[in-house]
């Protein structure tokens, strides 16, 4: 972030350097209390700083996301005014972000994001002062998008935007055994919002927690309707909830899981948590202590997305994992998909037999690719050839129909 203070001049100006002095040292104290640890802010001369982001997220849109919160932080910061002696003074900013490295851009060096940053800073100044701007055109405008995403998010919660679908998990004998809960956003203005484009933007806010908190409520409250509408003798089993990062670092997480589980009384094997591995990368150790509190409740768990995240192989000895779910980069259009990844996939099956997990395939999209992932020693599917994502009340009438029971006595 560069960083520069709007009109600095004209308090030197009226009020003498010795003010605009101390003015500077106020403003470096304010930023310095803003940062987060493990950032640096520095005075690179004259009204000019230079905010440097460490650990700002994995991917571009959660460095921008990330860098976007961070000057919000310290505009806010500014809007207080500063006590100066008997002053009490009021500057504001103009910052300028600059993500590096920018995988588009030749010059990553030092010098040139610095310019990058400098030129945003200008930007931000023609903007109006006291904002800031992104030195990417491209990011400037993702960044405003995630802004209004979030706003009408928050309101989503309260406005019955939200809901969720089940899409059914079938067995190797394609009898459903399961369904992922999937949170679906219709916004009047904006239409259907797809999770991919809003779950990383609430991550990043602590809006996921209560949407967490949201989904877990109806996830369950329909686990228990589910229950009370079908018959105990179908082949029908558990419903899986996505649990996220944020949700699953929460203190009470399992205590409030718990708790949910008794308030619609669930049994723990009545559902099933989705963890990606990004909820290993911070602590791996007080992660495993959380998986094995949850099992000690008997809540059991799915890795999703496996094969995608953060060095897989390394951990997996370590984790108490008993389901792994590949992801479904490596399965849909399988059957055109390169050699390499095709040998992926057989090897991640082989090495979870030996290991004893049990492997579940998603986006299988054509028959064939179920014949290829049946013959497989696997333990079960999900993907669009089966089923899409459906309402509760579809799936009950699923499980309830005839046809379906067809299906499931099929073998
Ligand atoms: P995910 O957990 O990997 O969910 C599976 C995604 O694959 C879903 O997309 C599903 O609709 C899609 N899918 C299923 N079968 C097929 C197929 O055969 N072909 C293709 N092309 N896609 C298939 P969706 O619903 O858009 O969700 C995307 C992601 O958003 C999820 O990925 C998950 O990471 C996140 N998400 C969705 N719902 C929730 C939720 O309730 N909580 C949390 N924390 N994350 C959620
Ligand atoms: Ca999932
Ligand atoms: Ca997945």
């Amino acid at each position: 972030l560069y960083i520069d203070l709007d009109h600095f001049k004209n308090i030197n100006d009226s009020l003498g350097h010795s003010v605009g002095d101390m003015l500077l040292t106020r403003v470096a104290d304010r930023f310095v209390h803003e940062s987060r640890t493990g950032d640096d802010v520095y005075r690179l001369g004259g009204d000019e700083f230079v905010y440097i982001l460490r650990n700002v997220g994995t991917t571009e849109a959660l460095a921008m996301n990330t860098a976007q919160t961070v000057a919000r932080r310290l505009l806010d910061a500014m809007a207080e005014p500063l006590q100066v002696g008997e002053y009490s003074l009021h500057v504001t900013p103009s910052i300028g972000v600059t993500i590096f490295p920018d995988e588009n851009m030749e010059e990553n060096d030092s010098e040139s994001v610095l310019k990058h940053a400098d030129t945003a800073m200008y930007k931000a100044k023609s903007d109006g002062r006291n904002t800031f701007a992104f030195y990417n055109p491209e990011m400037q405008v993702s960044a405003s998008k995630r802004l209004i995403l979030e706003d009408y998010l928050r309101k989503a919660l309260y406005n019955n935007e939200l809901h969720l679908e089940y899409q059914p998990i079938v067995n190797v004998n394609e009898e459903i055994i399961a369904a992922e809960s999937l949170i679906r956003w219709h916004n009047p203005a904006l239409g259907n919002v797809a999770p991919d484009e809003f779950i990383g933007i609430a991550e990043e806010s602590n809006l996921m927690l209560e949407l967490s908190n949201w989904i877990l409520d109806t996830a369950c409250a329909f686990a228990r309707k589910l229950k009370a509408g079908i018959d105990a003798d179908t082949t029908f089993r558990y419903i899986t909830i996505n649990i996220s990062p944020k949700q699953f670092k929460q203190q009470d997480f399992v205590h409030r899981l718990i708790k949910v589980l008794k308030h619609y009384e669930l049994r723990p094997n009545d559902i099933r948590l989705e963890f990606t591995e990004n909820i290993l990368i911070d602590n791996i150790d007080t992660t495993i202590l959380k998986m094995e509190e949850l099992l000690a409740h008997d809540i059991k768990f799915i890795l999703d997305d496996f094969g995608t995240g953060y060095s897989s192989l390394s951990y997996l000895h370590k984790l108490p994992i008993r389901t792994i779910k590949i992801d479904q980069s490596f399965v849909t259009g399988f059957k055109y998909k390169s050699y390499a990844n095709k040998a992926i996939v057989d090897a991640i099956i082989a090495m979870a037999n030996r290991m004893d997990l049990h492997c579940v395939i998603e986006g299988v999209e054509t028959k064939d690719d179920a014949d290829y992932f049946i013959s497989k020693d696997i333990f079960a599917m999900q993907g669009y050839y089966y089923y899409r994502p459906i309402s509760g009340d579809g799936l009950i009438d699923l499980l309830k129909h005839d046809d379906s029971r067809q299906l499931v006595n099929k073998l």
